[in-house]
């Protein structure tokens, strides 16, 4: 198209109402799924929500009683820590993606089996690719460790930069609800470090946003 510039209004929102309605195909896939046990107990499936056309995406694990309840990621007690760490560094909800590594409620809140994560793992990857972020900030050790193919501790993985398939960056924060166990705030706490980290998120999203003219 002449004279068409990548951050022009008119283009970006064409193509986020492209991504949304590609997205919302697949939630209609995800909410009448039954590939895996976790289908049959669920209240709702939770596919995940924020910006089709996101520069950021948050991944945590799976959705807990409140989230199962909503058909929301993370709105529980561990959605608003997490919602207030965004908002610590001036970033809404809103304007990232968040989805889980599997879309329905494991019993009692148990970890996914690594079966549960590889069935439900076809719908996290449509969600990358519609949705085509630049960076993936896992939460915790089952998003970090699945996507990196890692067994290594997220003290030792958290606050780093990761090359993934090609093109993405990711990086792995602790999850909130891991947070929310850990009361100190001390240097070196895992409240401490997660304040660094999405400084460090922040830093890299501006710069992101700079070159995309979304500033
Ligand atoms: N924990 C997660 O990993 N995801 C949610 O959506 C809620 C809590």
């Amino acid at each position: 198209m002449k004279g068409v510039k990548p951050g022009d209004a008119g283009v970006s929102r064409s193509l986020a109402q492209k991504k949304e309605a590609l997205l919302e195909e697949i939630k209609q896939e995800v909410e009448g799924c039954t590939l895996c046990p976790l289908s049959k107990n669920r209240t709702r499936a939770v596919f995940g929500e924020g910006d089709p056309d996101a520069l950021i995406m948050f991944i945590g694990e799976a959705p807990g009683e409140d989230e199962d309840r909503l058909g929301r990621p993370f709105v529980g007690k561990a959605g608003q820590l997490l919602t207030k760490i965004l908002l610590s560094v001036s970033i809404k909800r809103e304007e990232v993606y968040i989805a889980n590594m599997v879309k329905c409620r494991p019993p009692g809140n148990r970890t996914p089996t690594l079966e549960e994560i590889e069935t439900c793992f076809p719908y996290l990857e449509a969600q990358i690719a519609i949705v085509n972020p630049s960076v993936i900030v896992t939460l915790g050790s089952i998003s970090t460790g699945y996507l990196l193919g890692t067994k290594e501790p997220m003290s030792k993985l958290r606050g780093q930069w990761f090359d993934w398939r090609g093109g993405k960056r990711i990086f792995p924060m602790f999850h909130p609800s891991f947070l929310l166990r850990h009361e100190s705030r001390a240097p070196g706490s895992p409240k401490y470090l997660t304040w660094l980290d999405i400084q460090e998120v922040k830093r890299v999203y501006d710069l992101l946003r700079r070159d995309m003219g979304r500033i």
